[in-house]
């Protein structure tokens, strides 16, 4: 079996709530914990679980079953996939020549949609924290503002950009979405 076909199949055959359990993170019943990105607090669960991946609403963070050993038991990919190898009760994986080169791109890919999702996310907020009388001069509740997560500028077509790059973004990471 390939490197790909391995790790998607291990995937499937891990239920991402039960891992967390495990791990002592709760999944309360709305399936939603606080969030175990390290870099913020998150007192009310702001993080959804799905049965193959979690995501953030606050941070914008989201990751896999690789992703959660990582950040709760400081585990590398390598590591990581045979723990959920353990776990699942199926035969680790077999490195062979071509598997550096393997994971390096599998990793590299999963980073890139990582970082697009985590723009787009602070994207979102971006909008929503963004003074502007123009949604609610044409008649839109701040209730529905929040609730669709839309936003509006005062017609600076840069302004996008500027808040991007002043969060630390490179203008050829946003790019990509279009952004800027
Ligand atoms: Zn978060």
């Amino acid at each position: 079996m390939d490197f790909y076909s391995y790790v998607n199949s291990l995937k499937s055959l891990i239920n991402l709530k039960d891992l967390l359990s495990s791990l002592g993170v709760q999944v309360n019943r709305h399936n939603m914990i606080n969030c175990i990105a390290p870099d913020h607090e998150d007192k009310h669960p702001s993080c959804w679980v799905g049965e193959r991946a979690y995501g953030c609403y606050s941070c914008g963070s989201h990751g896999d079953c690789f992703d959660v050993l990582r950040i709760k038991k400081g585990l590398s990919f390598k590591e990581a996939l045979d723990y959920c190898a353990d776990y699942a009760g199926i035969q680790r994986f077999e490195y062979h020549r071509q598997s550096e080169e393997e994971i390096k791109t599998f990793q590299e890919q999963k980073q890139r949609k990582q970082l697009l999702s985590k723009i787009l996310a602070v994207t979102v907020q971006i909008y929503e924290q963004n003074e502007s009388n123009y949604l609610i001069e044409r008649g839109i509740s701040p209730d529905i503002i929040k609730s669709l997560h839309i936003g509006a500028t005062n017609g600076d077509k840069t302004f996008l950009k500027k808040e991007l790059l002043k969060r630390g973004f490179k203008q050829e990471q946003f790019a990509p979405l279009l952004l800027g």
